[in-house]
């Protein structure tokens, strides 16, 4: 099925208001799954509104939270967001660290409790929009583990992402936006619904194997996720379970804490003014000049030219936007079948 983006905007929004949602609230979770479909994202786009339904009908996930500010020290600001629609709750919290950081300078916001975050690059994206730098680490919790640590065979921890991001004068910021396992979680999901195999060391089997199968990550026994990296992803990693987990949601993977098919983010961000060093001009020419000597490498066999973090997701955008947006039978066999749950009505579907 091949789609233009406003039409499947508002159809995921019909599905959402349906399902309980309010229609503010609706719109802001469709146009960021919609948009990580445009920037190539299928694993965090429109793919995940059967798991968000099903959690909105096991009241895992409340559609109408708002973030709720729980502590307030000035530059540190802990904020809930009381298991409501991550991409909400997420740029509430966002919008917090941005509105306090003209004041402070520098600010960090825990966010806790908030169901799927998404794309992460989202919110950094927004930060970039406003002229600041921001660094962002997450953790995911409230189902099993699927991620073994370096040197292990069975998981500890989920694909956890890291972002960070540079805004960049006159043109779109520097957005480094990944999961710190080889692959993520959703592309072996994209992967398994395509029928197509994974990259090479991206998954073992329940007996440790490397595979490319991604549907050893679909039955029981389960197989694991590898840590990007060798043992320096893996360190990222368990960076962003100890601040985005331990820190901000005091919630981390490991077992004490119950476990079921709910999908929870924790969030630790820093915002910080470039102009709080003194010299933004100097700044953002270094900037500059530093991403056009990158640009001008000469490219290796088998790539046309280097990019910047965040290029690829741009070029993306301007060609999905053009071409439409495919959406794999499976996929779309599932959010058909989530607007039927909630009670879309036929005539709605596209
Ligand atoms: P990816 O591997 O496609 O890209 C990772 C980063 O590398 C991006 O910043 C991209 O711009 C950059 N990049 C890619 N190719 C490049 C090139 N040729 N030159 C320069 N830079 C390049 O991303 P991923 O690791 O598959 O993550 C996908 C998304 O999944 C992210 O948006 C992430 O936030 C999201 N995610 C979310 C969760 C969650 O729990 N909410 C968990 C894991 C991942």
């Amino acid at each position: 099925m091949r789609i233009d983006a406003p039409r499947l905007e508002s159809f995921v929004c019909e599905i959402f208001m349906t399902a309980g949602a309010a229609a503010a609230d609706a719109s802001v979770v469709a146009a960021h799954l919609v948009e990580a479909n445009l920037k190539g994202h299928d694993s965090h786009g429109v793919g995940m509104v059967p798991a968000y339904v099903a959690n909105i009908r096991a009241d895992l996930l409340k559609p109408t939270r708002h973030a709720a500010v729980v502590r307030d020290a000035g530059a540190v600001l802990l904020v809930d967001g009381g298991f409501g629609f991550g991409q909400v709750v997420g740029g509430e919290a966002t919008d917090i660290a941005l509105e306090r950081v003209r004041s402070t300078g520098v600010v960090c916001v825990g966010l806790r409790n908030a169901h799927h975050l998404g794309r992460i690059g989202a919110y950094g994206e927004r930060c970039g929009a406003a002229g600041m730098v921001s660094m962002h680490f997450v953790n995911v919790v409230g189902h099993e583990p699927r991620v073994s640590p370096w040197g292990g065979r069975e998981p500890r921890m989920t694909t956890n992402p890291f972002c960070c991001v540079v805004p960049q004068r006159g043109r779109e910021p520097i957005v480094l936006d990944m999961a710190t396992s080889m692959i993520a979680l959703g592309k072996v999901r994209v992967a398994h619904m395509k029928g197509e195999p994974v990259e090479d060391g991206a998954l073992v089997d329940a007996d440790g194997v490397p595979t490319n199968d991604p549907g050893v990550m679909m039955r029981q026994p389960m197989g694991t996720l590898g840590p990007f990296g060798k043992h320096k992803g893996y360190g990222l990693a368990v960076m962003c379970e100890l601040l985005g987990g331990a820190l901000a949601g005091e919630w981390t993977a490991q077992p004490a804490h119950s476990r079921g098919q709910n999908i929870v983010n924790h969030m630790l961000m820093f915002v910080l003014d470039p102009n709080a060093f003194g010299n933004r001009d100097a700044f953002e020419a270094e900037v500059l000049a530093m991403v056009d000597y990158l640009h001008a490498t000469a490219p290796a066999r088998g790539f046309d030219r280097v990019r910047v973090p965040g290029e690829p997701e741009q070029e993306a955008r301007r060609a999905r936007l053009t071409d439409g947006i495919d959406v794999d039978d499976n996929t779309w066999a599932g959010l058909v079948k989530a607007a039927e749950v909630v009670g879309v009505p036929s005539a709605s579907v596209p």
